[in-house]
C-alpha cells in the first residue's frame, strides 16, 4: 500500500473494527416502537466505549428518507411498525475515518427484502470488482447493473466518496450508475480509502432525492461569530468536532433556545454548514449497504467487516 503508512492503515483497521462491532449491535436495537434517539445515543456510545469516536453522528434513516436523519435532543420518533430502516455510522481513530451503513427491516415485505438484498448484491459485486487502474464511474457501472438486473432503481443523486485522514469525502465521488464523462476522472490508486454505498428505490422516476429544510447534523467551515452565545457554541466545535457533528452533542453548551439562535447565527455567517435531511422524491422506499475498503496492489481490503 504504497500511499498508507503502517500506522495509518492499523488506524484505519482499528477504525473499521470498532464501526463493525457497533454495527452488529445495531440489528437488536432496530425494533417496532424502539425511539430513534436511543439508537442513536446508545451506538455512538459504543463506539465511545470502544476507543474511538463516531466520525459523524449515528445516522438513522427510515423508509423514504435516504439519509442524513440524527435525532435531535428530546426526539420522539419511534421506529414505525412496518419500516425499512438504514444504520449509517462510522468511527475514527485519530482522524482515520471508516464509514458503513446497513439496512434493517421491521415487519418486512417482500419488496423490502428485494430492496435491502440488492443494495447488498451491488455492494459485494462492486467489492469484488474494486482493484487499482479502475475508475470512480467504473464501480457505479457494476452497481447500476446489478440494480437494473433486479427491475429497482439506483438513487443517482447519493454517492459513496473517497476517505482521507480528517476527511469524510476529499471531493472525489464513486457514484451509483455511470457517468458519461467517466473516462475523464483519474484512475484509481493502490492505499487509496473508499465508501462504496449503493442505494437502491424501487421506481423509475424516484431516483432523485430532495433536501428537507430540517437539518441535524453539522460541520465547521469557517470561523465568523459575533454575539457572545455564537462564540460559546463555535468555541465547543472547534474544541470537539473536526468532523461532522449532532446538535445533539450540543446539549450542554447554551440553554437551548439560545442554541438554536446560535446555530442560526453561525449558518448565516457560513461558518457552520448543515447536511439537511434527503428524502426520496417520490417517497418510494429506500434501502442503502455500504463498507469503506482500501485498495491493495491486486483488489480490495474491506476495513468494515469482522
Ligand atoms: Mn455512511
Ligand atoms: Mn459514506
Amino acid at each position: 500500500m504504497s500511499q498508507l503508512t503502517d500506522e495509518a492503515l492499523e488506524k484505519y483497521r482499528e477504525a473499521g473494527k470498532i464501526t463493525a462491532s457497533v454495527m452488529r449491535k445495531a440489528k437488536k436495537l432496530v425494533s417496532k416502537g424502539r425511539k430513534l434517539i436511543t439508537i442513536c445515543d446508545s451506538l455512538e456510545k459504543e463506539i465511545r466505549n470502544a476507543g474511538a469516536q463516531p466520525a459523524f453522528p449515528v445516522n438513522v434513516s427510515v423508509n423514504q428518507i435516504a439519509a442524513h436523519y440524527t435525532s435531535p435532543f428530546g426526539d420522539d420518533l419511534k421506529i414505525p411498525e412496518r419500516a425499512i430502516v438504514k444504520i449509517d455510522l462510522g468511527a475514527h481513530v485519530d482522524g482515520y475515518i471508516s464509514d458503513q451503513a446497513k439496512t434493517f427491516l421491521v415487519g418486512g415485505t417482500k419488496k423490502y427484502q428485494l430492496l435491502r438484498q440488492t443494495s447488498e448484491l451491488a455492494l459485494e459485486n462492486a467489492i469484488s470488482f474494486i482493484k487499482p487502474g479502475i475508475r470512480p464511474g467504473d464501480i457505479g457501472e457494476v452497481i447500476e447493473k446489478t440494480i437494473r438486473k433486479e427491475g429497482l432503481v439506483p438513487i443517482t443523486d447519493l454517492t459513496g466518496h473517497v476517505i482521507d485522514r480528517w476527511k469524510l469525502h476529499t471531493g472525489t465521488s464513486i457514484p451509483n450508475y455511470k457517468p458519461k464523462f467517466n473516462f475523464l476522472e483519474p484512475k484509481l490508486k493502490v492505499g487509496q480509502v473508499l465508501a462504496v454505498e449503493p442505494f437502491v428505490t424501487t421506481e423509475d422516476g424516484s431516483e432523485k432525492i430532495y433536501d428537507e429544510s430540517y437539518s441535524f447534523i453539522f460541520s465547521q467551515i469557517g470561523d465568523k461569530a459575533k454575539s457572545a452565545d455564537s462564540k460559546i457554541l463555535l468555541n465547543e466545535i472547534k474544541k470537539y468536532y473536526r468532523l461532522p457533528f449532532a446538535i445533539r452533542w450540543l446539549e450542554e453548551s447554551l440553554p437551548e433556545t439560545k442554541l438554536y439562535e446560535a446555530l442560526k447565527e453561525l449558518i448565516s455567517f457560513k461558518t457552520i454548514n448543515r447536511y439537511p435531511m434527503l428524502v426520496s422524491k417520490s417517497q418510494t422506499p429506500i434501502a442503502q449497504s455500504e463498507h469503506t475498503v482500501i485498495i491493495t496492489e491486486h483488489g480490495c481490503e474491506v476495513i468494515t467487516r469482522i
